[in-house]
């Protein structure tokens, strides 16, 4: 069961599959085309055969229809794999300024439980802040959802995830430890110690730079150590502390 705090808990008793939620790549950007109350009553109805998890108001209520164990229904084939989130709203409106915040929180929360990259996408196979129309027909060709107006605002979602994440100083989070790493190999984190570790002579980051740390970059990692008098511990192909502030990572 995963609910986000900060949103008002408006179940929905249909239209969406219990338990259904495989993983969760990302969170996918949507408008309405109508309002925030005209949607809560539309998923309330079977005949919708539709939902998100979530929904913001233009005036900043944010609200949760679908638990983020269980999958809404919002985007077709990308259902299994990414969270969801309405915008009250006509086509080619922005989002306001109480919108941007909403959706910042729940791209923010997603990325506290679920490691999601703080990042705009526009691959459906990739990970992060996405949007409904880049997964084109299998994603029910909705190419015109959330519109360019929404989507020029994606990366200052993103930005304001980063400071919620980073807390209001703006300072960097400390680096969580190598068994945080472990748990969490889809993070920010992950693709900027990537990005130094390659800026270090670290030959492969064979994936990378990219938010997923691999079995092959634990293993070209282990290597680069190694050849750097690392031993044991220090030297498995996780990043601990000791390289975290030996290379000062910024990673926002
Ligand atoms: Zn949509």
């Amino acid at each position: 069961m995963a609910r986000f705090s900060g949103a008002q808990w408006r179940p929905i008793p249909v239209n969406f599959t219990r338990g259904g939620q495989d993983s969760v790549h990302g969170v996918v950007v949507h408008i309405m085309d109508g309002s925030l109350s005209g949607t809560d009553s539309w998923f309330r109805n079977s005949a919708a055969q539709a939902s998100s998890h979530f929904g913001t108001g233009k005036d900043g209520s944010l609200y949760q229809w679908v638990d983020t164990a269980d999958r809404a229904w919002a985007q077709a084939d990308g259902n299994r794999t990414w969270l969801s989130v309405e915008n009250e709203g006509r086509g080619g409106d922005s989002l306001t300024d109480a919108q941007l915040n909403r959706n910042a929180q729940v791209l923010a929360w997603a990325h506290s439980v679920y490691g999601v990259p703080l990042q705009v996408t526009n691959d459906p196979n990739g990970n992060g802040l996405g949007w409904h129309g880049m997964g084109g027909s299998a994603w029910g060709g909705h190419t015109s959802c959330p519109g360019s107006a929404v989507r020029a605002q994606l990366s200052e979602i993103v930005r304001r995830a980063q400071v919620i994440v980073s807390g209001s100083s703006g300072a960097l989070e400390p680096f969580p430890g190598a068994q945080w790493f472990k748990n969490n190999p889809v993070s920010p984190i992950v693709t900027a110690m990537g990005k130094r570790l390659v800026a270090e002579g670290c030959s492969a980051y064979a994936s990378g730079p990219g938010p997923r740390w691999t079995e092959a970059d634990r293993l070209s990692y282990a290597k680069w150590q190694r050849k750097r008098g690392f031993t044991g511990a220090d030297a498995d192909g996780w990043p601990g502390k000791t390289t975290w502030d030996a290379l000062r990572v910024p990673h926002n």
